[in-house]
């Protein structure tokens, strides 16, 4: 007898999605989390983070209010009050928790609070409690990663888990990032544009964001932050980290040679890890592979374990929240026996929330090459266009890259609302729509998605303000 349909480990993103899907389609669920639902997203992560960037559009629009014609009065400046903006950010998060909290238990889904174990016969072990259920969805989630000689404290050598829950009274006057990737390159942006003297030390040669996006479109954000004062250091290799009295000394050595710089904080980003140890995975014949990811079929997400499920971050697709929820429906459409439409996961959307926005969906133009596509690229400045111009922020672009008389492979967006502007794109890669057929659909003006008719109109051979 099971007690349950499912039993979810882990009350992150895929986790609750998995509960709330579940329990939406008449599954009786119960969903294990050891600290608070909404995981590592809500409370450490995406939320807080985003929360973070907007503070610091604020603070760029107060600084720059002068170009809209508003006067401070003379010698007064704006400064940051960081637990204000730390309470703001808190009460968003707070806000989210009891909403998410509200909506499990609305849908009747069984909150159990502690560590989640498998046991050898299948069921999950919480404390002295045995769950049983037809079937369970592990969603583990993952963990920064660090290495040895950056060991983390938590105070001055910290990861993107305390930079998002900070207490400090006062923002750092010089902070060093370490790893140039999504969560380097968002909080080098919110550092800098707050004030912070803001180091970036990648290993790659590319400084910012050098796996991931379209190299053109990485590069306009690495110039942009550079811009605005972001010392950015590439193919840097960091060495052993000292404490002094007056803050971290940082080795790192880079083509110019070999440097030392003292900073207060250092944030060590170069990337996370899967969270699945202690959960008894082995022993219920769970198959983990070398570095620790859940092994699944993804097209089911079902492991080697019949009727146990693994999906989010401790699985080896890309790690965003968003894979995650599609994911969890992945997972609940095949324990309902009906037929999951898999993730394809070369045509996620991704977003990078930095000033400027970074945002795509399917193949870089690199990518389209290798692949040996055959390919037409067209690109569109935000510089002459009228919204942004109202806006104030007209760096960037839209970049599209399409098989040659054939469907949009890849499209790309840096520049101001990317992250939102992208829905048009993510739909045209996934539809595999001809440029020629959004060109057909008509983009309100004035509207920065007008940028997106402009390129797709230049496929055609034709213009009207490109
Ligand atoms: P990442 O893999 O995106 O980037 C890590 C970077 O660190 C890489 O560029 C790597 O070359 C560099 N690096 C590794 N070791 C280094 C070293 N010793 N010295 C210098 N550089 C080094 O990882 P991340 O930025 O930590 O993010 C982790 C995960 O979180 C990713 O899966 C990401 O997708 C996810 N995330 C997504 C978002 C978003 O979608 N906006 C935001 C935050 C995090």
């Amino acid at each position: 007898m099971s007690d349950y349909d499912v039993v979810v480990v882990g009350g992150g993103p895929g986790g609750y999605a998995s509960a709330l899907y579940g329990a939406s389609a008449g599954l009786n669920v119960a969903l294990v989390e050891e600290n608070k639902v909404g995981g590592c997203c809500l409370h450490r992560g995406c939320i807080p983070a985003k929360a973070l960037l907007q503070a610091a559009e604020v603070f760029r629009a107060v600084k720059h209010s002068g170009d809209f014609g508003f006067r401070l009065p003379d010698g007064v400046q704006a400064t940051t009050d960081w637990p204000a903006v730390n309470a703001r950010k808190a009460g968003i998060v707070g806000q989210l928790h009891k909403g998410l909290s509200g909506l499990l238990r609305r849908r009747k889904v069984t909150v159990v609070e502690g560590r989640g174990r498998l046991t050898g016969d299948g069921a999950v072990a919480v404390g002295d409690q045995t769950l049983r259920g037809r079937a369970v969805i592990i969603c583990a989630g993952s963990v920064p990663r660090s290495l040895p000689g950056m060991e983390i404290d938590g105070d001055r050598i910290i990861t993107s888990d305390h930079a998002t829950n900070s207490d400090r009274d006062a923002l750092p006057d010089r902070v060093a990032v370490i790893g140039g990737g999504v969560i380097g390159a968002e909080f080098a942006s919110v550092f800098t544009d707050l004030g912070v003297h803001t180091t970036l030390l990648e290993a790659l040669p590319h400084g910012v964001l050098p796996i991931g996006p379209d190299r053109q479109v990485a590069d306009i954000l690495g110039l942009a932050l550079a811009r605005r004062g972001t010392d950015i250091h590439p193919a840097a290799r960091v060495g052993t980290l000292e404490h002094n009295r007056n803050g971290i000394v940082v080795p790192f050595e880079h083509a110019g040679g070999a440097e030392k710089i003292e900073v207060d904080q250092v944030l060590v980003a170069i990337g996370r890890r899967p969270f699945t140890e202690d959960m008894g995975l082995e022993e219920a014949g769970v198959r983990v592979s070398e570095r620790r990811f859940i092994e699944v079929d993804t097209t089911t997400m079902a492991t080697s374990r019949p009727n146990v499920y693994a999906i989010g971050d401790c699985v080896d697709t890309p790690g965003l929240a968003h894979v995650a929820y599609a994911e969890a429906i992945v997972a609940v459409h095949a324990i309902l026996g009906e037929t999951p439409v898999p993730v394809d996961y070369a045509r996620v959307p991704w977003v990078v929330y930095t000033h400027p926005e970074v945002a795509w969906a399917g193949l870089t133009e690199a990518e389209a090459r290798e692949a040996g596509h055959t390919v037409e690229v067209h690109k569109h400045s935000f510089a002459g266009n009228g919204r942004a111009m109202i806006i104030g922020d007209t760096d960037g672009m839209v970049k599209v890259v399409a098989a040659t008389d054939g469907p949009i492979l890849g499209f790309h967006l840096v520049g101001p609302w990317a992250s939102e502007l992208l829905a048009e794109g993510y739909l045209a890669v996934n539809w595999e729509a001809l440029p020629s057929e959004v060109a057909a659909f008509i983009h309100p003006h004035p509207s920065l998605s007008e940028a997106i008719g402009e390129t797709m109109i230049t496929f055609s051979g034709r213009s009207l303000h490109g």
